[in-house]
């Protein structure tokens, strides 16, 4: 376990939140590096023996540093903007081992993948083929592309982030495929090398993760026979992670149904993951700046607020909180709200716990690592947290805190 108690304080990996909230401040989000290697190693072992590429979704977490550990551990990426891949190439990751995914990529976008050697542009609409063609005709490249296709799977999760069934924006329709081959084949600019879908996120169970993979497999039977060959199956991503009492099923469960699907199939084999390599390796490093009891409901206010980590808002998610002292001596329990200090009235990290606190405690907002830092923002102009990476003994600061001069330096008074 990368988060756990020793004599007394939660640590990361060796390392005590409270050292760590000493020398970098709060809020402060803290990666393990051991949580994240476990994770993938998770992933490599169900996958031994097969032609098989993991390519990180950078959304999830996209500090340069996590990507550089997921670059070193052999990873390629999945990206969704032009930023992304700047990102990636940042941090010494591979153009050829990453695939661009989106709905919405402008020309510039895809010169600048092209040009930077993209694996492939995962294509989610005919005007974006057409558009690929043109580019790459003008570049007098060949661009390689596979179609994202919308299997219509229910994938049994939050609307907002279920994304195979038919009405979602993402992917072309299943019904449509076909055709779109055959266009894409027809046109000399394009490389056709795979397939792929996403059905969306927080997935506990395998078996609408493989019903999916089943629909694509068809589909490049289908293809193959119509002299359309493909090299790779890109599964997608939407592992779920335990954050309150989920149980979802082993990474290994998902890898193992997905080869299932491809039978004895040689095509490379892709997934996508984000949350299932990183969610469980981040907290949230906070402190309590006042305890508020009220009539009706306790406060804990705390020093990171929905700036920081906009999830439970959002999503109403539910991220465990945990003491950084375990049993402070003399602090009364009771049952909390902890929120933070922006004027709105959703802007809270927890309802309804039961924690002993006292002012200037710090508390640990757990499973953190995904979604956290990358959502957040500068409303009531914050400064963004600092981030920390933790490897064994060592914590290194991986992004500094943000400066409030920083907030408005692009920003200019007119006259
Ligand atoms: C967001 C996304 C992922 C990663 O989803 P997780 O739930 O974080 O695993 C993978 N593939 C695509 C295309 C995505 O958009």
């Amino acid at each position: 376990m990368s988060f756990t108690y020793r004599n007394g304080a939660l640590c990361a990996e060796q390392v005590p939140l409270d050292e760590i909230a000493q020398r970098f401040g709060t809020p402060c989000y803290v990666y393990s590096c051991g949580a994240i290697e476990s994770a993938y190693g998770e992933f490599t072992q169900a996958l031994a023996g097969r032609d098989a590429l993991l390519c990180y979704s950078v959304k999830a977490n996209s500090n340069l540093a996590v990507l550089a550990l997921l670059a070193r551990l052999g990873a390629g990426f999945d990206i969704v903007s032009g930023g992304e891949l700047a990102r990636v190439l940042a941090a010494g990751g591979d153009a050829g081992k990453t695939l661009f995914s989106g709905v919405g990529k402008t020309e510039a976008e895809i010169e600048f993948a092209l040009a930077r050697g993209i694996g492939c542009i995962n294509v989610e609409s005919e005007a974006e083929l057409e558009r690929i063609a043109r580019i790459a005709r003008r570049l007098a490249r060949r661009a390689p592309v596979a179609l994202r296709v919308n299997p219509n799977i229910d994938a049994r999760t939050h609307p907002y982030i279920s994304t195979g069934l038919r009405e979602t924006k993402f992917g072309v329709a299943h019904a449509d495929a076909e055709r779109l081959y055959r266009r894409a084949a027809s046109l000399p600019e394009l490389e056709l090398v795979g397939i792929g879908c996403h059905i969306g996120s927080l997935l506990n169970e395998a078996a609408p993760y493989v019903a999916a993979a089943q629909r694509l497999v068809e589909l490049v039977d289908r293809l193959a026979s119509a002299g359309v060959r493909l090299r790779h199956i890109d599964v997608g991503g939407g592992i779920g992670i335990r954050y309150k009492d989920e149980a979802p099923q082993p990474i290994a469960a998902f890898v193992r149904g997905a080869l299932g699907a491809l039978g004895a199939r040689k095509h490379r084999v892709i997934f996508d993951p984000g949350r299932s390599l990183v969610g469980n390796a981040g907290v949230l490093l906070t402190r309590v700046e006042y305890v508020k009891p009220g009539a009706t409901r306790n406060f804990l206010v705390v020093d990171a607020a929905m700036n920081d980590l906009i999830r439970p808002p959002l999503y109403g998610a539910w991220h465990e909180v945990l003491a950084v002292r375990e049993m402070e001596a003399g602090a009364p329990a009771a049952v909390y709200d902890v929120v933070g200090p922006v004027c709105e009235s959703g802007d809270f990290l927890a309802k309804d716990r039961r924690l002993a606190a006292r002012e200037a405690d710090l508390l640990a907002i757990l499973s953190a690592g995904a979604y956290g830092m990358v959502m957040s923002s500068n409303y009531n102009s914050r400064p963004r947290a600092a981030e920390v990476l933790v490897a064994g003994a060592e914590a290194h600061l991986v992004r500094r805190r943000e400066s409030v001069e920083e907030l408005f330096a692009a920003e200019r008074i007119p006259g």
